[in-house]
Order: structure tokens, then C-alpha cells, then sequence
């Protein structure tokens, strides 16, 4: 499994709203209770302070934490994950690029139509329908915590044009970017992290 590309920010808002697109991708672990969850887990949520991001189970087991007996990070109900998971982090790491399906069948090693066919059945959508989710996701969090432009937005995201971008973004968030970085507020302090 190749690293994953995203902030310590972001993680944090992934667990915040319990978002199971990410889970295989990254495990949260709490220092206060030495436990160590899925993204998706719906415990009580930890204070930002006491949490760490580990990208594989060996590692938080190394660190000295145990599964959460909730959420069962360690436990993988699909004898095929690991191939979705493959594909969940090769879209996360190359989501501002053109991708077409075929390149992540070679990518894991099997056809594309078998590879679409399962990871639909695991994940209730299709690469390409998971694809645009991270990268509104991605520009969701770019609006909220940069200032970049909508036009830079876009494209880091990985949109092709605009009126892609625009058109996705407001089926997903129900409003177009601007009014959504107006509605949650330009932090200043973020800039100087990028
Ligand atoms: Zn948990």
C-alpha cells in the first residue's frame, strides 16, 4: 500500500464526519485510551490533542495500541478489501489527475470490469462515482482552509473544467464553492501551512 497523500487537517475532518470512504486508508489512534479506530467510527470523538495518524495496523500496534472492539479496525469483512483498498488509496493519491478506469486495473492487477463490479459491491458506488467524492471532498477542504481561487480549487481537485467543477460540487454540497467557503469562513491562520 503506497502512502496516502492528505493533511493531518484532513483526517481530522474525515473522522469528524465518520466518513467511511477512507477506512483502510488510515487509523486514528488515542493516546488517552491507547485504542485505535477506523476513520468511520462512530465512538465518542477524541479531543484533536490526543490523536495521531498511523497509515497501517502493524504501525499502531507498534506504538502500544490495541482495536477498537467497536469499530474492529483489524477485522476486514470482504476477503477482496485489500484490492479495494488498493484502489480507495491509489484514487486519494492521484485524484488531481486524468484517470480513466483501466489504469487502476493495471494498478491492482486485475480487469476493469472486475474490479468495478467489486469494488461497487463493497463500496455501494463505482470508482468513478467514489473519485468525484474525494475530490469534492478535496476541494471542500481547500475552500474552508486556503484562499486559493475556485479556478486553482478546481483543477488541484482534479476537475477538468470548471463547469465540471461547479456542476459537482453543487450536486454534492448543495451550493455552489463560493458560497460555501462564505458559509464556513475563511481561516487565516491556515495559509502559512500549505
Ligand atoms: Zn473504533
Amino acid at each position: 500500500m503506497e502512502n496516502v497523500n492528505i493533511s493531518f487537517d484532513e483526517m481530522w475532518d474525515k473522522i469528524m464526519e465518520c466518513d467511511r470512504s477512507y477506512d483502510g486508508l488510515f487509523y486514528t489512534a488515542v493516546k488517552t485510551t491507547k485504542i485505535f479506530c477506523r476513520p468511520s467510527c462512530r465512538s465518542r470523538k477524541p479531543k484533536k490533542v490526543n490523536v495521531e495518524f498511523y497509515e497501517t495496523i502493524p504501525e499502531c500496534i507498534e506504538a502500544g495500541y490495541r482495536a477498537c472492539k467497536r469499530c474492529q479496525p483489524d477485522i476486514e469483512h470482504c476477503p477482496q478489501i485489500d484490492l479495494v483498498r488498493k484502489t480507495t488509496g491509489y484514487l486519494l493519491n492521484h485524484l488531481n489527475k486524468r484517470i480513466v478506469l483501466q489504469d487502476i486495473a493495471d494498478h491492482v492487477g486485475v480487469s476493469a470490469f472486475y474490479l468495478e463490479r467489486l469494488f461497487k459491491e463493497e463500496m455501494n458506488e463505482t470508482p468513478r462515482e467514489y473519485l468525484e467524492k474525494i475530490r469534492i471532498d478535496k476541494a471542500g477542504y481547500l475552500l474552508r482552509n486556503t484562499k486559493r481561487t475556485n479556478l486553482e480549487i478546481c483543477y488541484e481537485s482534479g476537475f477538468q473544467s470548471p463547469s465540471n467543477f461547479y456542476k459537482a460540487f453543487r450536486r454534492v454540497k448543495n451550493c455552489s464553492p463560493g458560497d460555501y467557503r462564505d458559509s464556513a469562513g475563511i481561516k487565516e491562520s491556515c495559509d502559512a501551512m500549505d
